[in-house]
């Protein structure tokens, strides 16, 4: 392949995303406001007009910034490639009197603070301008701000290490490096799955142990059911950010736990909790963290491996706009390559978006299933029409939107199936 060749070959992918992006972006608008004036019939009766349009509008407000920021990020794209930003950066650092590996970190930090100056505006509107006027803002100036900082010292302590490693062993292990490196990003995603419950995220929020109550007595047999630890059950205080409510289920090992969000308890009733509880075992029981991980493993090998071929086939980083007679010395960087690689590299896998939701919703229906059986399918319809109201939650995504980018099923779709799972069940016990 030639340089204007590979060239046109990202153009290409790049007009391509950006158009089906924005193509998406605006059906799912149109749905929306074409669905904006009636409750849908499965939820008339549990969800009013006035929190409907709430979240039509919350809905379509997310989706112009959206739109925004996704043109954007692309003009960012371009100017980094074509426009000669990273070549730019690239000569800066190729001029500085330090080891070549410290000119690479310095070129990938310097991508990573444009890449994080463009998205926060974007970042600021979301949270004091679509949050703040859709009453979901807790978040203070200064909260925001220091988390920013906070989020930068993370990157710095667990995410520069990572980059070290693997420029220099890009550098020094031989052909085979992405071998290694694959096995170093492995280590390195054990380590986060570890570390973000128990020393990040409770850098960010206060953890504490789900209190005793009702709600507690009414689980303690459904943990001992699924012979889950209940030292792994915690509350967050969301409420400190954002009055959005929320569960999940992280970490794995001794780490994994379930966390509830305070917002998301307060709303509950006891059966429901028991419900959502269930849902997010279910993940547990399943192994749907491992299965996760399994694939992500596998995908960056695949990667790694592509990176290692186009790392020595000068078009890549002429095709990418780094000017031909400083090819030969950028193709002694291995940063430049990675540089490149991180900068293009999405607009090529855009277009497995759609398997990637496909697999997080066929998990979302088996946790379901497995809540229905370790709890009740009416409690857990009852907890999720709460969190689509509170959430503002649209209840008529548009179909492919859906099917593109939810990581969950559409609300009619979920319900639908959990009544069926409902209809079927043998009684509960009084
Ligand atoms: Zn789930």
């Amino acid at each position: 392949m030639t340089a204007s060749q590979f060239s046109a070959v990202f153009v290409a992918a790049l007009a391509l995303s950006l158009f089906v992006r924005l193509w998406l972006a605006r059906r799912q608008i149109a749905h929306v406001a074409a669905h904006r004036a009636a409750v849908p019939a499965a939820f008339a009766a549990r969800i009013g007009l006035a929190a409907h349009q709430k979240a039509a509008d919350y809905t379509m407000a997310k989706q112009r910034l959206g739109i925004v920021e996704t043109v954007v990020d692309a003009i960012v794209l371009v100017a980094l490639t074509f426009g000669g930003g990273l070549a730019l950066v690239f000569g800066w650092t190729e001029r500085m009197d330090i080891a070549p590996l410290w000119r690479d970190v310095l070129l990938l930090i310097a991508i990573a603070i444009v890449g994080g100056i463009v998205s926060l505006p974007f970042s600021w509107w979301h949270t004091f301008r679509i949050e703040e006027r859709f009453g979901f803002n807790r978040t203070t100036l200064k909260l925001w701000l220091t988390d920013i900082v906070k989020g930068l010292l993370v990157a710095i302590v667990l995410g520069l290490p990572l980059i070290v490693i693997a420029l220099w062993l890009m550098g020094n292990a031989g052909a085979l490096w992405w071998l290694w490196v694959w096995v170093a990003w492995l280590a390195f995603q054990v380590l986060m799955l570890v570390l973000f419950p128990t020393v990040v995220a409770p850098l960010f929020n206060k953890f504490s142990p789900l209190p005793a109550g009702p709600a507690r007595e009414r689980i303690e047999q459904l943990l001992a059911r699924c012979n889950f630890a209940a030292r792994g059950l915690f509350v967050v205080d969301g409420s400190r950010r954002s009055g959005h409510g929320n569960a999940y289920f992280t970490g794995f090992g001794r780490a994994r736990r379930v966390v509830f969000f305070d917002t998301l308890l307060a709303r509950l009733a006891p059966e429901e909790v028991e419900a959502v509880l269930a849902h997010e075992l279910g993940h547990f029981k399943l192994r749907h963290v491992a299965k996760r991980v399994a694939w992500s493993a596998v995908l960056s090998l695949g990667f790694l491996a592509l990176l290692a071929w186009l790392a020595t086939t000068s078009w890549f980083y002429a095709g990418l706009g780094i000017p031909a007679q400083a090819v030969d010395i950028a193709m002694t960087r291995p940063g430049v390559a990675l540089a490149l690689f991180i900068l293009a590299l999405p607009v090529f896998t855009f277009v497995l978006s759609p398997l990637s939701a496909l697999y997080s919703r066929k998990h979302e229906f088996e946790a379901d299933a497995f809540a229905s059986q370790n709890a009740t399918a009416a409690a857990l319809t009852q907890a999720l029409v709460k969190l689509y109201e509170d959430n503002a939650a649209t209840l008529t995504p548009d179909p492919i939107h859906s099917a593109f980018y939810d990581s969950h099923p559409p609300a009619a779709i979920r319900i639908a199936r959990l009544e069926a799972l409902g209809a079927h069940a043998a009684p509960a016990p009084a």
